[in-house]
């Protein structure tokens, strides 16, 4: 289950075909969620920030979600929490993820590059006063079940 899962590693020249299968059906994350950290990974590469990270967390059982919330740590409710698949869906659309190493430059790198891909970051703003506690998060956009 989801809590007590390996990283996957994500690094600048592992081939994506496998790594979107892992993201998808090891980590439960949309296609688009999966695409979009890949096409993350490609954009720092492109830019000459080959950087490596990992996903830490991905889909979550709406009681992962409040097991978590117990013990304190910053998590939406499972309703709110991009982690939990809405009624009818298999797939995440939200994700944790860190750099390797765990340095400010490198979460801003990151988070940046994700958010020029299309994805929220929670530690976006504001950027200058140094990681919040969500850094780690990264998502579509507000869950919407429809
Ligand atoms: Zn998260």
């Amino acid at each position: 289950m989801a809590l007590g899962r390996i990283p996957t590693i994500i690094s600048p020249m592992s081939d994506p075909k496998p790594l979107l299968r892992v993201l998808v059906h090891g980590w439960g994350l949309s296609p688009e969620l999966a695409c979009r950290i890949i096409m993350t990974r490609d954009a720092l590469r492109c830019e000459g920030r080959p950087l490596i990270f990992q996903v830490i967390s991905g889909r979550r059982t709406a009681e992962d979600q409040a097991e978590l919330r117990r013990r304190g740590r910053p998590a939406a409710p499972p309703d709110r929490s991009t982690h939990v698949p809405c009624p009818g869906s298999d797939y995440a659309t939200g994700v944790d993820m860190k750099p390797i190493p765990e340095q400010q430059e490198s979460w801003i790198l990151l988070g940046t590059a994700a958010e020029s891909q299309g994805l929220r970051w929670g530690g976006g703003t504001p950027r200058i006063q140094g990681i919040p506690k969500d850094a780690a998060h990264f998502d579509l956009g507000p869950k919407d079940c429809g």
